[in-house]
């Protein structure tokens, strides 16, 4: 499958790595948004948000367990904010479903 997440899990590609488990891979966003802007990943590859069910969202749990331990570890105690764009209107570039996680900074209080 040509997938660039999947070569990045797989090691075909290389990435920043600050997070991985049996299920998660997490790592640094090659063009950051912020000073801190992480991806953390299913390692079964998932589309987008409309492809989860009941047969994979294990998968979603373990990111989202996974993320506090990520975040504390990147030193965001003063909060940060998870994206998941799906599909063409949110401008979802890679179709492997990924959370950007984003802080170190003040954000800004509005998205759109
Ligand atoms: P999205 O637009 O929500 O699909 O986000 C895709 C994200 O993947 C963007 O923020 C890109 O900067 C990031 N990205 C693409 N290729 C890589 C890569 N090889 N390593 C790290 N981040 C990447
Ligand atoms: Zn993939």
């Amino acid at each position: 499958m040509d997938c660039i997440f999947c070569k990045i899990i797989a090691g075909e590609i290389p990435s920043t790595k600050v997070y991985e488990d049996d299920k998660v891979y997490a790592f640094k966003d090659i063009n950051p948004m912020a000073p801190v802007h992480i991806l953390v990943i299913p390692k079964e590859h998932i589309c987008c948000a409309n492809k989860i069910d009941e047969t994979n969202s294990h998968y979603v749990a373990a990111i989202f367990e996974a993320i506090p331990k990520i975040a504390k570890e990147a030193g965001l105690e003063g909060g940060y904010r998870i994206i998941s764009n799906c599909g063409p209107d949110a401008d979802q570039t890679v179709l492997h479903l990924h959370f950007h996680i984003l802080g170190g900074k003040k954000l800004p209080s509005k998205l759109v």
